[in-house]
């Protein structure tokens, strides 16, 4: 039972009550639990609950799902926005930033609610899914603007959508010529791996191949055996999986945690493809580091992993302006044709260029 999905959407815990049956909140987090569930939502899966150390103050997955205080208190969150990277545009559920991609927000419902999320403005109304209305009008612009040729689903959580729904929304879009490859963004492997225990789910995605999955995993102790499994499932399917992670004050932003998490997702098969440094989100700033804290990061994990397991670090520009990434300066000097660069262990090493 608990390995179906359904139960682990079922079976939600959404209230304080039934939270405080299951950990022991600290009076602090109870209080906190109070006023900012209230702004922002809490849910959370029996799956992703049981990962938790349920007496530690400073879990890591704890830390990122119990609502704190911060996340109302002004001082803290000057400088956020609700919607820093202006994705809200004329049409519903829809951003076309880049001009070859497109994404579609097809729900504003997630198994779980993390603290940190970027687009922590949509859960505040009625947890719900893209009408098939709204869809029509995101397909219409989609077939005139031909130079999309990859479609982006995202949420919320796209996997809570019904089979049925999903298979309409990539029956409709394989319809479109110019769209190359259907990628989705998704935190389920985490949230709730059994989604991908559904055969059905697995026949249609690879029906509509060429498609490709972007995992979230941010903490090595949130891909479980049940993740691994669903994981694999994926792959078998044909489908490359690719993981996005956000750097995460208190939380990932440990170089070992880091190192850690790449290692295990390696052996899962799944690229660590970006770090992102977190957002300036209303209610999400006290999750921020310093920018240099990701740079120190990959420094720390250069030459103890190799570098298929090294994330890109990406910084989102304000204003929907798009990425822009990071990386640790090896290059120290250049005297003539002479450049010096670091070594992974320091050493300073001449390269001459005639
Ligand atoms: S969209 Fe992703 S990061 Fe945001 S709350 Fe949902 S699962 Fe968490």
């Amino acid at each position: 039972m608990v390995e179906s999905y359904l139960f682990q959407i079922n079976n939600r815990i959404r209230s304080l009550e039934e939270l405080k049956g299951r950990i022991k909140l600290t009076k602090e987090e109870e209080e906190a639990f109070k006023k900012v569930s209230k702004v922002y939502p809490f849910a959370i899966t029996p799956h992703y609950l049981s990962l938790m150390e349920r007496d530690e103050p400073n879990d890591p997955i704890r830390l990122m799902v119990i609502p704190k205080r911060e996340e109302l208190n002004p001082e803290v969150q000057r400088g956020g926005e609700e919607d820093p990277f202006k994705e809200e545009g004329d049409i519903p559920h829809m951003t076309h930033r880049y001009p070859d991609r497109l994404l579609i927000r097809v729900s504003n419902f997630c198994p779980v609610y993390c603290r940190y999320c970027m687009r922590k403005r949509i859960f505040k109304g009625k947890e719900g899914a893209i009408s098939y209305k709204e869809l029509k009008r995101i397909l219409d612009y989609l077939k005139r603007r031909e130079e999309v040729r990859e479609v982006i689903l995202s949420g919320g959580e796209p996997f809570v959508l019904s089979n049925q729904k999903l298979e309409f929304i990539l029956r409709e879009i394989r319809k479109i010529k110019h769209v190359e490859i259907i990628r989705f963004s998704t935190k389920m492997p985490a949230l709730a791996p059994q989604r991908f225990f559904d055969q059905k789910l697995l026949e249609i995605l690879e029906k509509y191949s060429p498609i490709y999955i972007n995992t979230h995993f941010n903490h090595p102790r949130e891909i479980s055996e049940q993740s691994e499994e669903a994981l694999e499932k994926l792959l078998r399917r044909g489908i490359p999986l690719n993981n996005q992670a956000v750097l995460l004050k208190g939380i990932n932003d440990e170089p070992q945690v880091q190192l850690q998490l790449s290692r295990k997702l390696l052996k899962a098969k799944v690229r660590p493809y970006y770090l992102f440094f977190c957002d300036p989100i209303k209610g999400a700033m006290h999750f921020r580091t310093s920018l240099e804290k990701g740079l120190e990061i990959l420094e720390f994990m250069r030459g103890k992993i190799s570098g298929l397991g090294i994330p890109r670090y990406a910084l989102d520009l304000p204003g929907g302006k798009g990425k822009v990434f990071l990386s640790p300066q090896n290059l120290i000097k250049k005297r003539g044709k002479d450049y010096y660069f670091k070594a992974f262990n320091g050493e300073v090493v001449k390269v001459s260029l005639q």
